[in-house]
């Protein structure tokens, strides 16, 4: 994969040298370029920004460098920006980080890790002028994506969240696979708690069944333990949660958190309350 941020602070995203995803870069992994939008401005102050049509607070991005840099982009990951005939078939997708955005999550991840190139187009201020989006959608695939409903100070940070969560799904990224498959939010549910030695630790013990070597009675205790906590924390997620095949264990352990099955979707029992 390869992947092209453009931020007014490259430097923000030195980070992306480190860990898992600085390692897959070294390893020929994912390319990853980081562009300074002042290059591709044509004054002598490197202008990026001006005031908004209409009045109000803040500044708003200028339309041309953003088009020079992202022109530049396509021609060099062999995208035909005219869009002709000889660049690549799909086009790349082009994420603008914006709380206004549909929101980013892990099913997100996945499909984006699917793809041969992302564009990641930092806004600062009070955003990049719209017409920006709209010309771009002639060369690339325009996701508008947030990292969640609060409002950051410019979409470096959330370029540091997306990349982390799209490249750790890269083939090879990740040392063990099957740990991203046992994850929260891989199957719709939070992960289970986990714990490492010593087994006792200031009073406090690891669940009994944890040290059983039974491995079927530990899957389930975990199984059920996703369940307990995304019944807390997540009760949305259950919602979305497909129950259609669910054992007869899981149905009763869902029971005891106050759901029942209907219709292959569980449903809160109206006087349904966790248990103490
Ligand atoms: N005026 C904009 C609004 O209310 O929608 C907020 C602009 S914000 C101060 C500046 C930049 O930060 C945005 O252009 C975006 O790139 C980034 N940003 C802020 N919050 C974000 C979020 N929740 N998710 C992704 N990017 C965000």
């Amino acid at each position: 994969m390869r992947i092209d941020v453009v931020s007014i602070f490259p430097e923000y995203l030195a980070p992306l040298e480190l860990s898992l995803i600085g390692k897959a870069r070294q390893d020929g992994l994912l390319e990853l370029n980081v562009h300074d939008l002042r290059t591709f401005t044509t004054d002598k102050h490197r202008t990026v920004d001006d005031t908004p049509y209409g009045g109000g607070a803040g500044m708003v991005m200028k339309p041309e460098p953003w088009a020079q840099a992202l022109e530049s982009i396509a021609a060099a990951g062999g995208a035909d920006t005219e869009g002709g005939s000889h660049g690549p078939t799909k086009k790349p997708v082009l994420i603008v980080p914006s709380p206004a955005g549909e929101r980013f999550n892990q099913a997100l991840a996945c499909e984006l890790a699917e793809e041969e190139q992302l564009v990641f187009a930092c806004g600062r201020y009070e955003g990049i002028d719209e017409r920006v989006m709209e010309w771009a959608a002639g060369h690339f695939t325009v996701r508008p994506l947030s990292l969640g409903d609060y409002v950051l100070n410019g979409g470096e940070v959330a370029v540091l969240a997306m990349v982390e969560a799209i490249g750790r799904l890269l083939p090879g990224v990740v040392g063990n696979p099957e740990s991203l498959v046992e994850e929260s939010h891989s199957d719709g549910l939070l992960e289970y708690p986990v714990y490492t030695k010593p087994s006792s630790w200031r009073d406090r013990e690891v669940p009994a069944v944890l040290l059983s070597g039974n491995h079927g009675k530990i899957a389930q205790w975990r199984r059920h333990e996703q369940f307990r906590r995304t019944a807390e924390r997540r009760p949305d997620l259950l919602e979305e949660f497909d129950a259609g095949n669910l054992s007869r264990a899981d149905r009763a352990a869902f029971g005891e958190l106050g759901y029942d099955v209907v219709d292959g979707r569980l449903r809160r029992r109206p006087d349904g309350g966790l248990p103490d």
